[in-house]
């Protein structure tokens, strides 16, 4: 019987062997690393022989947890990076080419957004579309087209991408499917599931869930004919084809830009995705709690919560993922100013964080979403007064009593 994935984590470095029968991997901080023989130093550097060669290309600290991010989405590989936005970045350096044309959805994690623009001007072309609708996707693709990029649930509207109809369509043209599973985690679904060639991480919010380190990572799930992509180079041709993708990722993406999670961050996450099952199970328990209370007040507009059935994906997440999540957001009602809803939350945090074990929230149109101007945040459905929260592990009344105090004020 193959055990449950939660199991699988906790003994996953264990299982590997590990020197004086420690339980876990333990922090590896050598920048370099020494052979006996060149020919050995060669034999690394060519490639014929697995082994460490300088920090920047990983240690074995992060290998494992790179092994326990495969093991999670049931990849054929992972690369770590220093955040998400490096493991984004760097991929799409790796893999596209001036002239490629990426599509990707509009409903974005704003910095990603942000390098949507960047990418723009570095002679890719991207088109942004309603993603909840594969059709959408459909008519925007173009010969050129060699990525699609779409978040599962997106950062702050939760809307739910129709992630297994954008699968069957890049896997009928041989168009790479990028996935960016921060917000449901591999405890609610994974993307291999619906198809996806690489799964991207943010490991700095529910993965790590503890607020105290910054990673992202990319996975291959093994499901994308690399072969037939036009932009590998030679050198990375080696091997198993499953493997060249994340080869060149791990060499043009992560070498080259230096985007390197350091190894204190790399076990922290570790440790902190030894719980994410248990952690996840009560954030998203306390957020569909938090979005029915809010769903009742006069005061509040509109409640944006996959796990509300007025949702317009509640169905399709349902059937997709294991839990809704632990991300709503709502909207005020006619003038009220959400900086004073949250400004009289004693125990929520007004914070930018989101996947922590800590309940927080933030204005995202005054905040995160300011830079872009309130055109892009109204094609982005992004309201004027809409609050984000990102819900935590607290117990569930305390929590429901703190919204119910900062609301009584208003009354
Ligand atoms: C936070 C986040 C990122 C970026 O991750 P960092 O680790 O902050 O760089 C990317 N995608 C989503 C959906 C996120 O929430």
């Amino acid at each position: 019987m193959q055990r449950d994935i939660s199991t699988r984590i906790l003994h996953a470095d264990r299982l590997g062997g590990i020197e004086h029968g420690a339980t876990h991997k333990p922090l590896h901080v050598a920048t370099g690393y020494g052979y006996e023989k060149a020919a050995d130093l060669v034999a690394v550097f060519q490639g014929e022989r697995s082994g460490y060669v300088y920090g920047r290309q990983g240690n074995p600290t992060t290998a494992a947890l790179e092994a326990k991010i495969s093991l999670m989405e049931e990849a054929v590989g992972t690369v770590s990076f220093a955040t998400g936005m490096a493991a984004i970045c760097a991929t799409m350096i790796a893999l596209l080419r001036r002239g490629d044309h990426v599509v990707a959805s509009k409903f974005l994690f704003g910095n990603t957004a942000s390098w949507f623009n960047t990418l723009g001007q570095l002679g890719c072309s991207v088109t942004l579309v309603d993603a909840t609708d594969a059709a959408e996707v459909e008519k925007a693709l173009t010969p050129q087209t060699r990525m699609v990029f779409v978040e599962t649930i997106a950062n702050p509207r939760t809307q739910v991408a129709d992630l297994a109809g954008i699968g069957k369509l890049c896997a009928a043209r041989g168009i790479a499917y990028v996935v960016d599973n921060t917000l449901t985690t591999p405890a609610l679904f994974q993307p291999k599931a619906v198809g996806a060639s690489l799964v991207i991480h943010s490991l700095s919010k529910g993965i790590c869930g503890h607020g105290n380190a910054l990673g992202g990572s990319v996975s291959d799930t093994g499901l994308f004919d690399w072969d037939a992509y036009p932009n590998l180079l030679p050198a990375y041709r080696k091997g198993p084809p499953t493997a060249w993708g994340l080869l060149q990722i791990r060499k043009k993406g992560l070498r080259d830009t230096g985007g390197t999670l350091s190894a204190e961050h790399g076990h922290r996450i570790a440790t902190g995705a030894e719980t994410l099952s248990l952690r996840i199970e009560r954030a998203c328990s306390n957020a569909l709690a938090v979005a029915r209370w809010l769903d009742a007040q006069p005061l509040v507009a509109k409640v944006h919560y996959p796990g509300l059935p007025s949702h317009s994906q509640h169905e399709r997440a349902g059937g997709l993922f294991h839990g809704f999540g632990a991300l709503l957001s709502f909207e005020m009602a006619d003038g009220l100013d959400p900086s004073a809803l949250l400004d009289a939350l004693e125990l929520v945090i007004k914070s930018s964080h989101l996947g922590d074990n800590r309940t927080l929230a933030l204005p995202a149109a005054l905040t995160i979403f300011w830079e872009m101007g309130e055109e892009q945040r109204q094609s982005m459905d992004i309201a004027e007064s809409l609050v984000r929260v990102s819900v935590g592990i607290e117990a569930t009344d305390d929590l429901l009593a703190d919204f119910e105090q900062a609301f009584a004020k208003f009354q």
